[in-house]
């Protein structure tokens, strides 16, 4: 990918040659977990967001956790519809399938809103409607919220996170996606298995993840400077 960058944008090849530290890329799903990180240093993190596509990442005290191939997180591609349409990936049943922004507006009838506003604009345009309770947005909505709770069915128990954060235009709506992930629990275990994560909503202000990606270089900076003193 550093490779692909350095072969479309000569500034970044000339910029990168004067760096002290070797430039790093990260996805914006990640450097916006990263802004919320900062309010939860001791805490598992899940950070989810459907903005662009659907995408999570995961921070276990303040370290980006990326799995042992880059690929933790990748939440859109969790196959989580039975006998699902098939999705880019070529699985069928992806979350991103039923969840997606594109999928939703589509739902909603808003797909020519976007192509003529775009898709930030369409979204925006969304979630009033929802609010107002409009119908069809509400159901495309309240239909994604049941996929990702239940998506949220199989990750929390896997990852056990002592905190969700909702990000992007799903924020607001994130009691929907708690409903939907508290809709199928286990109802034994004695208390044991009542360690249920907090749901919070992201910080606003950070929706490309430029100041979590700003935070994050900062930080590596400073870990090479005081290695090398
Ligand atoms: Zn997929």
């Amino acid at each position: 990918m550093l490779a692909a960058l350095r072969a479309r944008s000569q500034p970044f090849a000339r910029i990168e040659a004067d760096l002290i530290a070797p430039a790093g890329l990260r996805s914006a799903a990640t450097a916006r977990a990263a802004t919320d990180a900062a309010g939860h240093p001791d805490s598992v993190l899940l950070h989810l967001s459907g903005d662009t596509q659907v995408s999570a990442s995961i921070v276990i005290r303040g370290i980006p956790y990326q799995g042992a191939h880059g690929l933790a997180g990748t939440f859109g591609h969790v196959p989580i519809v039975p006998d699902g349409v098939r999705c880019a990936c070529g699985q069928r049943g992806c979350l991103a399938t039923v969840a997606a922004p594109a999928i939703v507006l589509a739902r909603a009838e808003l797909d020519d809103f976007a192509h003529v506003y775009g898709r930030r604009a369409a979204i925006a345009e969304l979630a009033e409607r929802i609010v107002a309770a409009e119908d069809r947005a509400r159901w495309a909505w309240l239909d994604a919220a049941h996929w990702i709770g239940r998506t949220l069915q199989a990750v929390i128990p896997t990852l056990d996170p002592d905190v969700v954060v909702v990000g992007g235009w799903w924020g607001p709506f994130a009691a929907d996606i708690e409903a939907s992930f508290r809709d199928n629990r286990p109802t034994i275990g004695g208390g044991a298995l009542d360690g249920l994560p907090a749901f919070t909503t992201a910080r606003p202000g950070d929706p490309d993840g430029y100041a979590g990606a700003r935070a994050q270089a900062r930080d590596r900076l400073r870990a090479v400077l005081a290695a090398s003193v």
